[in-house]
């Protein structure tokens, strides 16, 4: 978390208790959430109206600390796309269920070469499984 909080810093964002309020949030949700979601949460309700989570969602996504998943039918839902923080999933693509992959992440090796080949730096990635879960089946 400090970690994400220096990030927003060296990208010049600033740093507002609301904005601390939705990365904590989006930090210990298990699953990505939606705009809805965020915005209900009590710890964020008592700060941020819904201009303010959408303007600081849209913050994050611009300095690559968030990431979007879009559902066909539920809209979009964010996740934190940053060093631990980030996540793999697998989503049914008829019911939208949402998993996480329970597997460390299984590209960092190509990051890392592909950031050397490149010289690129601050990098971050992301991977997406789609398909049909069981009960879809
Ligand atoms: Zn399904
Ligand atoms: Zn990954």
């Amino acid at each position: 978390m400090e970690e994400l909080i220096k990030c927003c810093k060296e990208q010049g964002l600033r740093i507002t208790k609301g904005l601390k309020a939705i990365m904590n949030a989006l930090d210990e949700a298990k699953l990505p959430l939606s705009l809805q979601e965020l915005e209900v949460n009590p710890q964020i309700a008592e700060i941020c109206d819904r201009a303010t989570v959408f303007r600081t969602l849209q913050r994050l996504e611009g300095i690559g600390l968030l990431r979007r998943l879009n559902f066909s039918h539920s809209g979009a839902k964010f996740s934190l796309n940053t060093g631990d923080a980030h996540k793999e999933y697998l989503i049914c693509r008829l019911c939208g269920e949402v998993k996480e992959l329970k597997m460390s992440c299984p590209v960092h090796q190509l990051e890392e070469k592909l950031s050397e080949e490149n010289g690129y730096s601050a990098m971050t990635h992301e991977l997406t499984f789609y398909g049909l879960c069981r009960k879809c089946n």
